[in-house]
């Protein structure tokens, strides 16, 4: 269903998004029927290649190695984007004991990720610039349904950059498409430090309506289900942590995704991707020292919806302010200094 695919195709590249411009300025000046046409077809032609089985299905024609048993600290697979490590209690079981059936696991999985990785890429329009480093477990931290996508930061004169990035998934996680899509949207996204909320919204977003995977139902109405914290303050944006696990997490996920999911019926299917490029053109998040506020990515969304968002997230008892161009700096020096205070204390 058309109104079901995720974002806008932006394809790899400028001259994707390039071709776009010149297709909307077609759109907006031309009323000529031959060119509708031609453009009805273009439609058509990028409809089909949205679609979900066609896009993961794609063979990758990836460079993949693989090695069943490398020596200490090497991974078992590489590939263009990917490394694949089976984590020791993984390599006793019955599954994994093997050569053989290591390096069949390795290269249809390498193959996998990649062909997902591929799709990701032309869903978003942008990539990371690391390699990505899973590991597989038979438990991760104990449990087989916990997965996680951790992003390492560092700092340099210029501001934050990305030093390397990794996922980690016991198998009965990895085994769910949904889950990877999951964390591969995080491993996409976590170079812009979103706040949580909006990594988790995303990320739910990706794994429901893309890889059609249940998990974190949508809510009816915002307000209604909405949670406050003790200073009346909108309990999603207390989410602090992708790791941290509360009663209150289940309903976090949920609300997330039902205001990342709402805002996208209303401003329409390119709306995060505007906004991934508004913050890639300005790079101001490289300046941040912490994760990024919210009010800062919502003058961004308000950006890329062309009307002023703040209302909706104060309806929603979020505590934001609206800020303009001129006011981001100087709101990213003091929400910087606030965190280095903090970090003394
Ligand atoms: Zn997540």
């Amino acid at each position: 269903m058309e109104n079901k695919t995720q974002f806008l195709q932006t394809g790899t590249g400028n001259i994707q998004i390039l071709t776009l411009l010149i297709f909307l300025l077609g759109f907006v000046f031309n009323g000529c029927a031959a060119l509708q046409e031609a453009q009805k077809q273009r439609q058509k032609r990028l409809d089909e290649r949205r679609k979900v089985d066609q896009l993961l299905l794609a063979a990758s024609d990836a460079n993949i190695v693989v090695d069943p048993t490398p020596i200490e600290g090497k991974p078992h697979g590489e590939s263009d984007h990917y490394t694949l490590t089976f984590a020791d209690d993984l390599l006793v079981k019955a599954d994994f004991d093997e050569e053989d059936e290591r390096k069949m696991f390795a290269n249809s999985a390498l193959s996998y990720m990649e062909s997902l990785y591929n799709a990701l890429h032309s869903i978003f329009g942008f990539k990371p610039k690391h390699k990505i480093h899973v590991t597989l477990y038979d438990l991760y931290q104990g449990t087989d349904r916990i997965a996680t996508t951790g992003t390492q930061y560092g700092f340099r004169n210029n501001g934050r950059f990305v030093a390397g990035i990794e996922m980690n998934f016991p198998m009965n996680m990895y085994d769910r498409h949904e889950v990877r899509v999951h964390e591969l949207t995080h491993a996409f996204t976590n170079i812009y430090y979103l706040p949580t909320w909006f990594s988790e919204g995303i990320a739910v977003l990706m794994q429901t309506e893309y890889a059609k995977g249940g998990g974190s139902p949508k809510y009816d109405n915002l307000k209604q289900s909405m949670k406050l914290d003790p200073n009346g303050i909108n309990e999603l944006e207390n989410w602090g942590s992708h790791r941290e696990s509360t009663s209150l997490t289940p309903w976090r996920y949920s609300y997330a995704y039902t205001v990342v999911s709402e805002l996208r019926e209303k401003y329409g299917k390119e709306l995060y991707i505007r906004l991934f490029e508004l913050m890639d053109a300005d790079q101001l998040h490289l300046r941040l020292y912490g994760k990024m506020p919210s009010s800062f990515l919502i003058y961004y969304m308000s950006q890329a919806a062309g009307k002023d968002l703040v209302p909706f997230f104060k309806e929603l008892q979020f505590k934001v302010q609206k800020l303009e161009k001129d006011d981001l700096v100087k709101y990213i020096q003091q929400i910087n200094a606030e965190s280095q205070k903090g970090h003394q204390h």
